[in-house]
């Protein structure tokens, strides 16, 4: 099928060195011809060496020139498995527009949103979860987004998933000989054989679904809440995790009204900090009304972070907060260190010294991911493959118990089936239209 030639600039908005235009479809090296005069009189764009850059002058929309390279990438060995051009370009406003422009006046399209992804997805060159994965890397935050978007992208979960559908198909092989074959009853081997195929696929998913815990704080950041009544020092840990000024600290209570935001990284993943206005009676309104945001905070937490001050006993206040957090995935830190001696069954610090905040940041990462992070296994980062497996894993169970309930297995058929496509939306082998347009607007313009 013929596309239309698509252009963009590929490269990030605003001045730089070098900027990058793309050109994908057929027919683009021919465009290509009409604005790019290779330096060497004997070179002709029309029979460019594919994958080699070529100098030369590129003619920009607006009557000015520019001096770059260009490349020629011949399908279906390309990104979008189509012919494609790039035009390097020197990354000035004006200029990229400029090519850009001229593309288009030679009669490109400008690419949509992750049009050129798209059209690479169409053309099998990647899968829809590895398109997942390349957005995930470029929005990474943190080393451990970008290794798990870069893992998606390679492909790791299509070849889990798929190997799940292909022992799917087996299983519907196993049915079909019996749907097939009505008067030959389906030998109580075969039927073992199919439980046990079905029963192994649902182990596996459920290990998929239980890795969504840890690869969801992964991709979106571990959010940590910070409570503690007034003057514990919440704002100076805070301070001294971040490493820098950014909440103010003073004596005077009540002063942390607002919520104060910062990240840092501990093992490579993005840990979002949230202080809290302090929870406590306050007949101020704005200051209860930052007291019902810290509650909503704390409940929405990874992990809360309760801060006493260990060189004071215990108040009522210090109680109360105790009991917010008990039953929420929390840390007791005891703060101000340096004013007290003595065993604490928490992790005790001084933000004023600087001492045990390397070892909050431990404890931090221990709580927020207590049952491990499995290195080897493939994990669930997007909600969208989450809620893709726990579809097809209700109709496995369904299956399974369909069997055992004796219902006539070309019933059983149809659930299996659906197992089977559930899978698919993963990968996109049986992804809607909608769903892959839903995907593909979440990419910036040029890739
Ligand atoms: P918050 O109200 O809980 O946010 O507490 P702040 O961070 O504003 O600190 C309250 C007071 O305790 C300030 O005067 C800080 O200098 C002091 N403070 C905070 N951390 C420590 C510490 O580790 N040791 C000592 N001695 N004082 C501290």
């Amino acid at each position: 099928m013929k596309t239309e030639i698509i252009s963009a600039i590929s490269t990030a908005n605003g001045v730089g060195g070098v900027a990058i235009i793309r050109i994908s479809g057929e027919g683009c090296l021919n465009l290509l011809s009409k604005m790019f005069s290779p330096l060497s009189k004997n070179t002709k764009v029309e029979n460019f060496e594919p994958y080699k850059l070529y100098v030369g002058e590129i003619s920009c929309a607006g009557g000015f020139t520019d001096f770059g390279m260009a490349v020629y990438f011949k399908a279906p060995k390309s990104y979008t498995g189509e012919d494609m051009v790039e035009i390097h370009c020197h990354g000035g406003t004006a200029i990229t527009q400029g090519v850009l422009k001229k593309t288009f006046e030679l009669g490109a399209l400008p690419a949509t949103r992750g049009e050129f992804t798209k059209r690479a997805f169409l053309n099998g060159k990647l899968s829809l979860s590895s398109a997942e994965g390349l957005i995930d890397m470029i929005n990474g935050e943190s080393v451990a987004a970008v290794k798990s978007g870069y893992s998606l992208y390679r492909e790791k979960l299509f070849e889990k998933v798929t190997a799940l559908q292909d022992k799917i198909t087996y299983a519907l092989a196993e049915i079909g000989a019996d749907i097939d074959y009505p008067e030959e009853d389906l030998g109580e081997l075969a039927l073992d054989t199919l439980v046990e195929t079905l029963e192994q696929t649902q182990l596996t998913i459920i290990d998929l679904i239980k890795g969504y815990n840890a690869g969801s704080k992964i991709k979106n950041g571990v959010k940590v809440a910070i409570v503690g009544r007034p003057n514990v020092g919440k704002s100076s840990i805070l301070n001294a995790l971040l490493n820098y000024e950014k909440a103010i600290v003073s004596s005077i209570e009540g002063t942390t009204r607002d919520v104060v935001e910062g990240s840092l990284d501990i093992n490579g993943v993005k840990f979002d900090l949230y202080d809290t206005a302090g929870i406590r009676s306050a007949s101020d309104e704005i200051e209860l009304m930052g007291i019902e945001r810290s509650e909503k905070i704390l409940n929405s937490a990874d992990v809360c972070v309760a801060v006493f001050d260990g060189g004071a006993e215990l108040t009522a206040q210090d109680k109360e907060i105790y009991q917010k957090v008990e039953n929420l995935n929390h840390l007791i830190v005891y703060n101000k260190s340096d004013t007290f001696t003595g065993d604490k069954n928490g992790v005790v610090v001084s933000a004023k010294t600087g001492d045990g905040i390397e070892s909050l940041k431990s404890a931090l990462y221990q709580k927020a991911f207590a049952q491990g992070i499995d290195r080897n296994a493939e994990l669930i980062v997007e909600e969208r493959h989450l809620n893709a497996l726990k579809k097809a894993e209700e109709y496995l169970s369904a299956s399974l118990v369909g069997i055992e309930d004796g219902v006539p297995l070309d019933i059983v058929s149809e659930d299996v089936k659906s197992v089977w496509n559930a899978l698919g939306e993963i990968t996109g082998k049986t992804a809607t239209e909608e769903i892959i347009d839903e995907i593909f607007a979440k990419f910036c313009v040029g890739k």
